[in-house]
């Protein structure tokens, strides 16, 4: 049994002082308020639950650095991202992985969901083992000490009744059929959830979305969801439809699904995610950096749809600037303030958050929930002055300001370091193996 103590933490009574937290596989089995440290293992800061990054492509973190002056649009991007994807193997793709959820830790990232296509070899040839990339991936997050939901993810057209390009047919099964037969494969454990995703209404023709659906019945289920224009005016003209109308026609959309991005949405499509208690996964640093849009945050929340947040692309990593742009894009858009409280925000990051990864046990400092501590210090640029409250979290923290790292009771990050990997020369590294 190991003890922590925090000068101050976020309990889901709200902030308290001198608490004092016992850790036994990996969860909580005490927490106490008003009591001395002895000889706990000391936080100081803020402590906050572990945050929950619900949308990730761990490859994307190459392009960082790489692609943000270019002119054009979403696909030009894309062709980039292609690029690199085309470089990986199951051993840089370990390594690369291994590297970037390490950059998670350290922002204070306990769980990620990790949207995931890079299946298979060049050609859309099997590996050996043909879940070698998605096996790479759980060992990746495992080694750095995070929990993962690989949600693996069928993605067999290039766009509504387009063929896939020489390096997408890498991503492809064939059919959602010998999709959900290799996924069948694949095991969960504790730390590890198996999850079904289906890449996009351009990805995934409509006849196949029930099969992706009804895969795993019990698991997450994600989708990309009217990210560009584009993809909206090719789904009306194909199918007379919107993507969330045909989504909620092939029983995709439920309590256990999330609609990534969820830009380009109808009053109609919001009320679809909102009846049907979907998450809405937002992405806000990559939908800026890719000129998505703004999606509608505020319409999905208030018809029912359960917020979270993912840094998706990972053109930056940093969950504490996730939550506030959602609030302040709704300030672009609308030009008033006061959207979202910062209370709101936090519960998107972390308990909303890990529920929708199929963590129901995470994302809050309560006895019985998994052991996730994360300290942000009060007196960096950023935070000094500003309270140490949720709003401090919320509005003014960034993830260089993430001192103490708690996730499944494991102490990972100490003094703003993992505690066994160089995680900076690790990215160098592994970016250099792929980007050439
Ligand atoms: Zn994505």
């Amino acid at each position: 049994m190991t003890s922590y103590w925090c000068s101050s933490a976020l309990l889901p009574t709200g902030v308290a002082e001198r608490v004092l937290v016992t850790v036994a596989d990996g969860r909580f089995t005490s927490v106490e308020v008003d009591t001395d440290p002895g000889n706990a293992v000391r936080l100081s800061g803020l402590v906050l639950p572990g945050l929950a990054n619900c949308h990730s492509h761990a490859f994307h973190r190459a392009l960082r650095g790489r692609t943000q002056t270019e002119r054009g649009m979403f696909w030009t991007w894309c062709e980039q991202m292609y690029a690199d994807a085309s470089m990986l193997t199951p051993e840089s793709y370990y390594l690369l992985a291994r590297a970037v959820y390490g950059e998670m830790l350290l922002a204070g990232i306990t769980a990620v969901g990790e949207f995931h296509y890079l299946h298979h070899a060049p050609g859309g040839r099997h590996y050996d083992d043909p879940n070698a990339m998605g096996t790479a991936l759980i060992a990746a997050a495992r080694d750095v000490g995070m929990r993962i939901t690989l949600l693996d993810t069928c993605y067999v057209a290039g766009g509504i009744d387009q063929p896939l390009n020489s390096v997408q047919q890498r991503f492809s099964d064939g059919d959602a059929a010998a999709w959900e037969s290799r996924v069948s494969l694949l095991s969960g454990a504790d730390d590890v959830v198996i999850g079904a995703a289906a890449h996009s209404i351009r990805g995934v023709p409509q006849e196949q979305l029930g099969a992706v659906a009804s895969a795993l019945p019990d698991a997450p289920l994600h989708i990309h969801l009217s990210e560009q224009v584009g993809e909206n005016a090719a789904c009306l003209d194909a199918y007379g439809r919107t993507p969330a109308q045909v989504l909620d026609e092939t029983g995709f959309l439920s309590g256990r699904t999330s609609a990534v991005h969820a830009t380009h949405l109808t009053s109609v499509d919001v009320g679809l995610l909102g009846s049907s208690a979907s998450y809405s996964c937002f992405c806000p640093t990559t939908e800026r950096d890719l000129a998505d849009g703004i999606g509608p945050s505020v319409a999905l929340r208030d018809a029912g749809s359960p917020l979270t947040l993912g840094s998706d692309s990972h053109a930056v990593i940093d969950l504490f600037e996730e939550m506030r742009a959602v609030e302040l894009d709704e300030r672009l858009a609308s030009q008033e303030r006061g959207h979202w409280s910062a209370s709101e925000l936090l519960k998107a990051a972390t308990v909303d958050g890990h529920r929708s990864l199929g963590f129901d046990d995470a994302g809050a400092i309560e006895v019985g929930a998994r052991a996730d501590l994360v300290a942000i210090r009060l007196d960096s640029v950023r935070t000094a002055g500003t309270g140490g409250t949720v709003e401090t979290a919320v509005f003014a923290a960034s993830a260089a300001d993430v001192v103490d790292v708690v996730a499944s009771g494991q102490h990972v990050v100490a003094d703003s370091k993992h505690t066994n990997l160089d995680v900076g020369a690790e990215l160098s590294a592994a970016i250099a193996a792929v980007t050439g």
